[in-house]
């Protein structure tokens, strides 16, 4: 059966399409100054991070190095690298 118009992927397929090779930077959680203030979970768009108790991560396979995170950090608790590969 064709795809409708318009539609590049399935629903709910893109789990199975990694992202984190079109990144330059990366986010680096410092766990220094954490509030546990969840900003940073709740604005990255691509949900890709987690954690608890002061000590958030990225999942690195979807992050596409954005920086919105880094941005949005009341503390300054996570820092933008330059990836190296
Ligand atoms: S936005 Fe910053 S302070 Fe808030 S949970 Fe994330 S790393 Fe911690
Ligand atoms: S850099 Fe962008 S995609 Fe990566 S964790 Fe931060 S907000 Fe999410």
């Amino acid at each position: 059966m064709a795809k409708p118009e318009g539609v590049v992927a399935k629903p709910g397929s893109s789990k199975k399409y990694k992202t984190g090779s079109w990144r330059t930077k990366k986010p680096v959680f410092k766990h220094d100054k954490c509030t546990d203030c969840r900003i940073c979970v709740m604005v990255c768009p691509d949900g890709v991070i987690f954690g608890a108790d002061k000590e958030y991560h990225a999942d690195m396979d979807f992050c596409k190095g954005c920086g919105i995170c880094a941005e949005e950090c009341p503390v300054n608790d996570i820092e933008m690298v330059l990836e190296v590969r």
